[in-house]
């Protein structure tokens, strides 16, 4: 392969909601440009970009992949990336390493909540950006409409620079040159003429020069008027060029790979990030001298082992060399250096800035770490990548596959920084967190084709825990004296409530030698196991002190096992005595959505037995503060969802202990004791 030579390499994202036809896109660009003979199909599992078994089972992306082609002598690297809100992590990796997005519209759906989503990660980023309205070529597709939405939901101004020639949208001609995409001529429908009048207008305002030509002769020249829009795209402002087409059709596509070529900036004219002593700076990536990358993606393969993908941001890597893992502050070997086309790798000799390149069996490598061919001081800006609030435990399906399932797990999670796992400190299940209920089933999917690991899932249990209402004494007698060595040992203890989020305290006020100051520790030890073990549905015992006031012991028979369990026995004999009752975690809640929402989310949270603390604007949208109990907000990451059509997003982090209510706790104490049954039948 020939050298890359950076000032021709563009680096492209595609965004935009599911089934929008972002991969069907990313297909027909490679077809188009000839670098497939055939046309990859989604629908038929043959997408250049759709190959992991899981993306093919759902035809769904379900993670980013990359492909580039060639097109006008330029080379174009194309991250296409998942378009449901349960994948879009990886959204958050590739709007670091590109240096344009494709923000895909479904022309029969409209701005959905994903568009508005990528529209704001897009902003953020301040990157150039172009819209493509596809599926056109469906009867069912409303350009109008779409134009609308954009206007009114998400404030833009778009500007239809290739629009359709007529219904059905056979071929798309440029509203502002009459240009056709491809021959034969075409005309401009008279209906979306006044159109233009709005895109030489957006592209006057760009500069005042340009604004007195206009004002004076009602027109613009055609170079003009190009250089403007790449301006407009470039500016990621509310003036939005727009495309039309169908991607299946392959109708608009080649107008969208000219405009990638002409507008889009490559990779040495954008400034890269750079931290250094805990401050920020900018500066324009080199294109001689040592390389600078930031790793954003990589893939457990379980035969090949880990393949790390990589942005080059300045200077040059090359293949069969050592790097440093400045994050991580560590040196490695790195062997070929490759580029993807999907899922088939072709070697490179040098990544020269603005190269996506890969490279297998790096150790140390994350999601987010800085690699560098020498040993520097500065690193990238790490990727901030949403937090997913969606749990399930996992079991092993069959006994002993327990380390199975904690390696695959471990692997799947360093290619999904999203996913994440822990063991409940309480509970003691193994718990996967995500954003959503396809997301882990694609996980757990995972798990077993690429690690052999079968696991069955459910919700979490909660971590209940019980407390006491009000003080009470208790006696614990563990005396054995028939035949052989006797037990003795007698405790009497008295337990109290305390304040919330004291956990326990333990006091000793023997006096007397009522019991020998060496076996204090043994009555201790048992109250505390006592205290884990709890009485009601066997969950810790919180907030209560435990004062140890008297006892009996016996020259010959007492021992350190027979006050450990005189210590349990009263412990159980005075929390019985102290009217127990079950706490429940509280977790405070912050759900963003739309104003037109708020209602309807409050009125979900009363209905959860939550309480609504606070509603504070933010980005133009309500955030909603509440105290919830966890067990109502299991299945949260969906009902949001499906209450706000997907607009709606939210964090939680547990807050508090709380009483549950008496006919809850009824039901946990019964579940406890037909468990315990169980475990004893
Ligand atoms: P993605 O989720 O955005 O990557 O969307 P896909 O490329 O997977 O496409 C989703 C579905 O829309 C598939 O069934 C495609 O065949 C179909 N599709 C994609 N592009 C077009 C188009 O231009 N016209 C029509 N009618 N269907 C399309």
């Amino acid at each position: 392969m020939p050298a890359l030579n950076p000032s021709k390499i563009r680096n492209v994202a595609l965004l935009g909601g599911p089934g929008a036809g972002k991969t069907t896109l990313a297909d027909t660009f490679l077809f188009l440009s000839g670098t497939v003979s055939r046309k990859g199909s989604v629908d038929q599992g043959s997408s250049v970009f759709d190959h992991e078994e899981e993306a093919k089972s759902r035809h769904h992306s379900v993670s980013l992949s990359i492909g580039h082609l060639t097109w006008r002598d330029v080379w174009i690297n194309l991250i296409d990336v998942p378009g449901l809100l349960d994948f879009y992590g990886d959204a958050y990796s590739a709007v670091r390493v590109v240096e344009g997005v494709i923000l895909v519209l479904d022309g029969t759906v409209g701005a959905e909540a994903m568009v508005e989503r990528s529209l704001s990660l897009i902003r953020r980023h301040q990157l150039p950006f172009i819209l493509f309205v596809n599926k056109l070529d469906d009867e069912r597709a409303d350009l109008n409409k779409v134009l609308v939405d954009l206007q009114d939901h998400l404030h833009l101004n778009p500007l239809p620079v290739w629009v359709p020639t007529g219904s059905g949208c056979p071929s798309v001609v440029n509203l502002v040159t009459g240009q056709p995409e491809i021959s034969p001529p075409a005309t401009i429908p008279d209906e979306l003429t006044p159109l233009r009048e709005r895109i030489l207008e957006a592209v006057a305002e760009t500069d005042d020069s340009l604004l007195e030509v206009y004002l004076e002769t009602g027109d613009l020249d055609a170079d003009t008027i190009s250089s403007g829009l790449g301006r407009l795209v470039q500016n990621c402002g509310q003036n939005a060029v727009l495309f039309c087409g169908s991607a299946h059709k392959e109708v608009g596509v080649r107008a969208l790979l000219d405009a990638v070529v002409d507008w889009f900036p490559p990779p040495t004219a954008r400034p890269i990030r750079l931290i250094e002593d805990g401050s920020e700076r900018e500066e324009m990536p080199r294109t001689t001298g040592g390389g600078i990358g930031l790793v954003f993606k990589i893939f457990a393969d379980p035969y090949v082992g880990r393949i790390t993908f990589f942005k080059v941001l300045s200077g040059t890597f090359t293949s069969d060399s050592t790097i440093v893992n400045v994050t991580a502050g560590r040196r490695e070997r790195v062997g070929q250096l490759l580029v993807a086309q999907g899922k088939t790798y072709e070697p490179i000799g040098e990544a020269p800035v603005g190269t996506i390149a890969l490279v297998g069996k790096l150790e140390s490598t994350r999601s987010g770490h800085t690699i560098a061919t020498e040993p520097i001081n500065r690193i990238v800006p790490p990727i901030e990548f949403p937090t997913g609030y969606m749990e399930l435990a996992v079991y092993p399906k069959s006994r002993g596959d327990e380390e199975k399932i904690l390696s695959g797990i471990q692997r799947v999670a360093e290619e999904d920084p999203v996913f994440r796992w822990y063991r409940h400190p309480e509970t003691g299940e193994t718990i996967i967190a995500g954003m959503g209920d396809q997301h882990l089933d694609v996980m757990v999917e995972k798990l077993k084709r690429k690690f052999g690991a079968e696991v069955v899932s459910r919700l979490p249990k909660i971590a209940y825990k019980e407390t006491i209402r009000r003080p009470a004494d208790g006696e614990g007698r563990f005396v054995k004296q028939t035949g052989g060595r006797g037990q003795y040992g007698i405790a009497r203890i008295r337990v109290e409530p305390l304040e919330p989020r004291s956990d326990f305290e333990f006091v000793n006020r023997i006096t007397g030698g009522a019991i020998p100051a060496r076996y204090i520790p043994s009555v201790e030890k048992g109250i505390r196991e006592g205290k884990e073990k709890g009485v009601l549905a066997n969950y810790p015992i919180i907030n209560f002190r435990a004062i140890l006031f008297d006892g009996k012991y016996h020259e010959v028979d007492s021992s350190d096992y027979a006050f450990q369990m005189a210590g349990l026995l009263a412990l159980r004999d005075a929390v019985e005595k102290a009217e127990p009752y079950l706490l429940e975690p509280i977790m405070r809640l912050e759900v963003t959505v739309p104003e037109e929402f708020v209602g309807d989310v409050i009125g979900d949270i009363n209905g959860k037995r939550g309480h609504v603390i606070g509603i504070e604007p933010h980005d133009g949208m309500r955030t909603i503060l509440a105290l919830v109990p966890m067990a109502s907000l299991q299945r949260y990451a969906a009902e949001l969802r499906s209450l706000t059509r997907g607009r709606g997003s939210y964090k939680m982090e547990f807050a508090h202990y709380q009483e549950l209510p008496q006919h809850l706790s009824a039901q946990v104490i019964a579940e406890a004791r037909a468990q315990r049954q169980e475990e004893k039948g």
